[in-house]
């Protein structure tokens, strides 16, 4: 997987060796030598990667670093800053700027390559998400924007043989998260399937393999997008590697710093959130953009959408469509005698007992107001009309109990049935002949079913 990088540093050769050891490894690299020129890049060029020195005259890397947090055409690119070689007090400016991960100088090639690495994936994910969202917002169905999600009161799961290790680290994260110590890795599996934002696992462990931990977490469905932070010996380098490559979103050196450690925890927590906030809207975008809210059911969109697959299927010489329009009789009435809210409960007692009357691979509709459309493939007319006729007994046998329970009401409907098996076929015509049916029903008397063919 590649990305496309950008490397900020005021010194000219420093520079040019980090766009020549990432070209090397096929990156793309994009460079500025100050602050103002980095944020313009950054802008522009819609890096996947913002590589950050901190010391530069004039704007520093914090400053850049919190600019790019700030703006949100910028916000989501992961920045690494590099910083002098025992920058403690540098790690935690980063981290309160907002900064993802760190490099010290000299910079060691395999942790560059790990750290880019994780930070591609992540930003391939989040990425998609973007995308995903937006185009959920130019049909119209997400509301708002993304709020400024708090990296606080996080439900964080330390698991840690080390007792008192894992007691230091709870008490330092109890003074703005809910902190729980697992020691039992098997035991801290289950509780982070829970909702938990963030696992901090020690990879020093005695009892247990952090990593094997870590890696279990990563390959199962529930926890997959729970952030990891790892409590490693720094000497242990190619451990650290090793974390990162099965996709641990941070390392925790030791001795634990507190400070560092409460920055470190508050950057996943927050990303976590975005990522959360935009999955959340996603699946609720196309929730939303395929049901009608009422009943449940499918929509009128979803419907016409499939509908045209299906009958183009049909016209080529496969299984004929059947459809069946659907029309409660009398609904008016029903408004006007009992209420609205008693309207919208008939309607949503029909939609169960529709869905109730038909296959899973059928597509029961919300076509409109009181009409429902049922779409079903691989079905001949004649199947169709008997279909029909066990769903108008189905409503017409037994009273709607509504007003809760209050009210018994005898509900009729009728039908038109209609299949596409006729070469030159299209949803169109076969819905136009289900609605003369349905207008035959209603002019023969109501609750019938009647149907028409091609
Ligand atoms: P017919 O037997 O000829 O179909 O008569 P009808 O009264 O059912 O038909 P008509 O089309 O005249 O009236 C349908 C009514 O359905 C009118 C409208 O106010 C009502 N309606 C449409 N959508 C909703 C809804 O979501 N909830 C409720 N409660 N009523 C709705
Ligand atoms: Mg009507
Ligand atoms: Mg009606």
């Amino acid at each position: 997987m590649t990305a496309r990088i950008l490397v900020v540093d005021d010194i000219e050769a420093n520079v040019r060796l980090l766009a020549a050891k990432l070209t090397s490894e096929y990156y793309e690299v994009v460079t500025a030598s100050d602050g103002p020129t980095a944020l313009a890049v950054a802008a522009a060029e819609h890096p996947d990667i913002v590589l950050l020195d901190v010391m530069m005259p004039g704007m520093d890397g914090f400053e850049v670093c919190r600019r790019l947090k700030d703006d949100p055409v910028t916000r989501h690119i992961p920045v690494v800053l590099v910083t002098a070689l025992d920058g403690r007090s540098d790690r935690i400016a980063g981290l309160e700027a907002g900064a993802d991960e760190f490099l010290t100088k000299p910079i060691d090639d395999v942790m560059l390559f790990s750290r880019v690495r994780s930070l591609t994936r992540l930003k391939t994910v989040i990425d998609e998400l973007r995308q995903r969202e937006a185009s959920g917002r130019r049909i119209g169905v997400i509301a708002g924007a993304a709020a400024r999600l708090a990296g606080s009161g996080g439900r964080i799961v330390i698991c840690d043989d080390h007792e008192r290790q894992a007691q230091r680290i709870a008490s330092e994260l109890a003074v703005e998260h809910r902190p729980v110590i697992e020691s039992d890795p098997e035991k801290a599996l289950l509780t982070a399937r829970g909702p938990v934002d963030l696992l901090i696992v020690n990879a020093n462990a005695r009892t247990f393999d952090g990593l094997r931990l870590a890696a279990q977490m990563r390959s199962d469905e529930a926890t997959r997008h729970l952030p990891i932070l790892a409590v490693i010996d720094p000497d242990e380098r190619p451990k650290m590697v090793k974390a990162l490559e099965i996709g641990i979103n941070d390392v925790l050196p030791r001795p634990i710093d507190p400070q560092e450690l409460a920055a470190r925890a508050r950057t996943q927590i927050k990303r976590k959130r975005y990522t959360d906030f935009l999955r959340k809207n996603l699946d609720h975008s196309l929730e939303l953009a395929v049901t009608d809210q009422l009943t449940g059911l499918h929509n009128r969109r979803y419907m016409t959408g499939q509908l045209s697959a299906l009958v183009a299927r049909a016209t080529r010489g496969g299984e004929p469509v059947g459809a069946l329009l659907i029309d409660i009789d009398h609904f008016k009435k029903i408004n006007d005698s009992f209420g609205h809210d008693v309207g919208d409960e008939v309607l949503q007692e029909f939609a169960v007992r529709l869905a109730s009357n038909v296959r899973a691979v059928d597509l029961p509709c919300r076509y409109g107001g009181e009409e429902f459309v049922v779409i079903m493939p691989d079905t001949p007319l004649s199947a169709a009309e008997r279909i029909a006729e066990r769903i108008r007994l189905h409503v017409a046998g037994s009273p709607f109990r509504v007003a809760a329970g209050k009210e018994l009401l005898s509900v009729t409907i009728s039908i038109g049935v209609a299949a596409a098996d006729a070469p030159d076929d299209t949803p169109e015509t076969l819905l136009k002949r289900a609605d003369a049916a349905v207008y035959e029903a209603k002019s023969q008397g109501r609750n019938k079913v009647i149907s028409r063919a091609a």
